[in-house]
């Protein structure tokens, strides 16, 4: 039995021990009392949202081996070397490693000497392991990238779906399932066919507030990405472009400025392809230019910005690419080209398939974020069905708010429309708007267009991709209806084109009226970086698993001069201490 369950007290004393946080996000408060009371555990968090502390913690305190299963076989490595790096006792099995380094691992897991273990799920469910975990006291099961279960999410691998092996054979062990992305469906999969026992359920925000967003007009992409890139010193970035050409002549263009940049697409050879991910990994090249095959397996807490050369083909696919900055919750930032070309040029690569249909209503979906005019971030978590309610000021719009008028009847009329001639057959956004046409000639085609557009924005209309795309009234435009809601504003589309005119022109990459506030401009954080990179090369880990970069920051700003202030800073942890510890106070110190 484990020795302290319930107690989330020493839970707390071990984050601060170890991870030198001092307290729980309120999910993973949430998810570590249930692990410790035995319960099968789902957590839905986003990136960033600190989902690997939720198995960790446990791992620390209670007696036993958690057994991590994660399909990212080559990011093993770099979390092991990460926990190293805190003092806690962490290994991976996997097909990486020679049979002598295997038996090693092996012999040091039934010894004890292990207190995280990541595999595959084909290596855990092998019969010379399934043999092995019989030996040993798995105290917890980590499902890692839990989506992959289900055939209907995006990463579908089949042997996810053969770990009810773990509930039927170890009833008692908890399991824990995480993931950052899973739709109703993929959620319903993953908790069936594993099997779990009335499991708690912990769902976080969708929200990534330290990411800034901007969207920007295409026209002097290389103007405006040298402005952006002129207050960002060394700061690592990825740049996504659609085409594997455009990859490489980014990269060249950038390289002739002076900067430290690489292409990077699935056209190089698999050693290049590892020899330039590592390269930006450790910080030695600065910024990748790069096809969406750049990515995904990757874990570098401090990627600071991501620009979209190009409009992504939809929402989920611009949500996950530029959640990959910002992972350590210090400020980071998005910025996102439009223009018109690119919408035509990605619909012919659109093959004519059944998707087709729901490839061009995603695509039509992002064009009209891209043209939005209300906060960029309640556009986007919309999408994903959550209201946002908190103030964002960390968007473009938010940032300089457009002029608005009253179109509370407008939009009624239009919901009213939708209503009427929906109830026989489904209708899409151009017939509705012909059919508001017909009815007032107060509007014009694009202004209605333009208006609709703002409506599914504020959440009041959806559209139903797999239907047509289909239009339906959300239970927010019902309230509006019923008056539960009794305003709306709405930005004309003269306000949008006089904007957009306007920042064509420019090529700078922020507007005037924001108040940038430069959280890295900072001379001592530049030096606790190089401090940072001497100890990571001398170690051999990257330098993010040193310290991140939100802890840099933080020791920038409270320039800690001793053990007691140094072990405030969040994110240093006794171990570190005592390993990087007194290299930063004598940086601080001889600032
Ligand atoms: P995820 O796997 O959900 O993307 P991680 O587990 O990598 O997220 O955590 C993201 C970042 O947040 C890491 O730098 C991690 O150390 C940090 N973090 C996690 N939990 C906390 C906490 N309770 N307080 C402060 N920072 C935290
Ligand atoms: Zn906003």
């Amino acid at each position: 039995m484990p020795k302290s369950k319930n107690d989330i007290n020493i839970a707390k004393i071990a984050l601060k021990k170890y991870f030198g946080y001092d307290f729980f996000h309120p999910t993973q408060e949430k998810a570590i009392k249930s692990v410790l009371a035995g319960k099968d555990t789902f957590v839905l968090m986003p990136t960033g949202g600190g989902k690997s502390i939720c198995y960790q913690i446990p791992a620390i305190i209670l007696d036993g081996i958690t057994i991590v299963v994660s399909p990212l076989i080559a990011l093993m490595k770099d979390q092991v070397d990460g926990l190293n790096a805190y003092g806690i006792k962490a290994n991976y099995l996997n097909s990486s490693l020679d049979s002598q380094e295997q038996s090693e691992i092996i012999e040091n897991l039934l010894n004890g000497e292990i207190q995280i273990l990541y595999v595959s799920a084909e290596r855990l469910l092998s019969p010379d392991f399934t043999k092995i975990l019989e030996k040993i006291k798995p105290n917890l099961f980590a499902i890692d990238e839990a989506h992959c279960i289900s055939s209907w999410g995006h990463d579908f691998r089949p042997d996810y779906t053969r770990l009810s092996y773990l509930k039927k054979k170890f009833p008692k062990v908890p399991i824990i399932a995480l993931t950052a992305t899973a739709d109703k469906v993929t959620r319903a999969d993953i908790l069936s066919q594993l099997e779990l026992n009335k499991p708690k359920q912990l769902i976080d925000s969708f929200d990534r507030p330290n990411i800034s967003l901007t969207v920007l007009p295409g026209q002097k992409r290389i103007e405006k990405i040298k402005d952006f890139l002129s207050d960002k010193m060394s700061q690592s970035g990825i740049i996504y472009c659609l085409t594997r050409k455009q990859t490489e002549k980014l990269a060249e263009k950038l390289k002739s400025f002076g900067l430290n940049a690489a292409s990077y697409h699935a056209g190089l050879n698999s050693a290049e392809r590892s020899r330039i991910q590592q390269s930006f990994v450790r910080d030695r090249t600065q910024i990748i230019c790069a096809t969406i095959a750049f990515g995904m397996g990757i874990d570098k807490s401090n990627v600071r910005w991501i620009i979209h050369y190009n409009i992504p083909k939809n929402i989920e696919g611009y949500y996950q690419e530029f959640g990959r900055a910002g992972r350590d919750n210090a400020p980071a930032q998005a910025l996102l080209f439009y223009s018109f070309a690119d919408v035509e040029m990605i619909k012919k690569f659109f093959l004519d398939n059944s998707q087709r249909s729901i490839q061009l209503g995603k695509l039509d979906r992002i064009k009209e974020y891209a043209e939005g005019v209300i906060c960029r971030r309640k556009i986007l978590l919309r999408y994903f069905d959550e209201e946002y309610k908190k103030k964002c000021n960390n968007c473009d719009i938010c940032n300089k708010p457009f002029p608005s008028l009253d179109g509370t009847a407008l939009t009624k009329m239009a919901l009213i429309t939708l209503k009427e001639i929906s109830s026989q057959n489904k209708i899409d956004t151009m017939s509705l708007v012909n059919e508001l046409m017909r009815r007032s000639d107060k509007v014009n085609f694009a202004s209605w267009h333009f208006y609709l557009a703002q409506m599914k924005n504020l959440g009041l209309i959806k559209v139903n991709f797999s239907q047509n795309q289909a239009l339906f009234i959300t239970d927010k435009g019902e309230d509006l209806l019923e008056e539960k809601i009794k305003k709306v504003r709405l930005v004309t589309l003269n306000e949008f084109i006089k904007r957009q005119e306007k920042s064509s022109k420019s090529t700078k990459s922020y507007s005037k009226n924001k108040v940038k506030k430069d959280y890295y401009k900072n001379p001592l954080f530049d030096k606790l970086r190089e401090v940072r990179a001497t100890l990571a090369k001398e170690s051999g880990i990257a330098a993010y698993m040193v310290f991140s970069d939100a802890t840099l920051l933080e020791m920038a700003n409270e320039k800690p001069k001793n053990k007691a202030e140094m072990i405030n800073v969040s994110g240093v942890g006794e171990v570190k201490w005592e390993r990087y510890g007194e290299e930063f106070v004598e940086a601080i110190l001889s600032e």
